[in-house]
């Protein structure tokens, strides 16, 4: 039936045209406010987010924290390095223009957080 199949081509452009795209996870205005530690996000289409920074680290995606936190979940004894609570941000930059870094005060400066990664840790909280 050519009708039937016709309908269903549609309905496939449809279902593509309200897919979320990487365009609706850009940042307009980023702010890094160092004396409270936190990141504060205004999205394209609106959103407002806020994070703390002590989460973002905890979500850190570098080589060496996913290592340390395989390790974790691989061993019931926990040895933290760090005091997670002491590690302050000291200055961010922005990586191109689809991420962004910070330095934190334990030397540790690998980290970085491209901006769906931050969409998406703000839609999962
Ligand atoms: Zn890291």
């Amino acid at each position: 039936m050519p009708d039937e199949r016709e309908s269903k081509t549609s309905e496939a452009t449809r279902a593509q045209g309200t897919a979320p795209n990487d365009d609706s996870a850009k940042p307009v205005d980023l702010k890094v406010k160092l004396a409270e530690q936190k990141l504060i996000v205004d999205w394209t289409d609106g959103r407002h987010s806020e994070y703390s920074l002590a989460m973002l680290r905890r979500h850190c995606l570098c080589a060496q924290c996913r290592t340390e936190r395989e390790a974790q979940k691989n061993n019931p004894l926990t040895v933290l390095k760090t005091d997670p609570a002491g590690v302050r941000v000291t200055s961010a930059s922005l990586v191109g223009s689809y991420a962004i870094a910070f330095q934190w005060s334990d030397g540790h400066d690998t980290g970085i957080y491209d901006f769906r990664y931050l969409r998406s840790l703000d839609d999962s909280a």
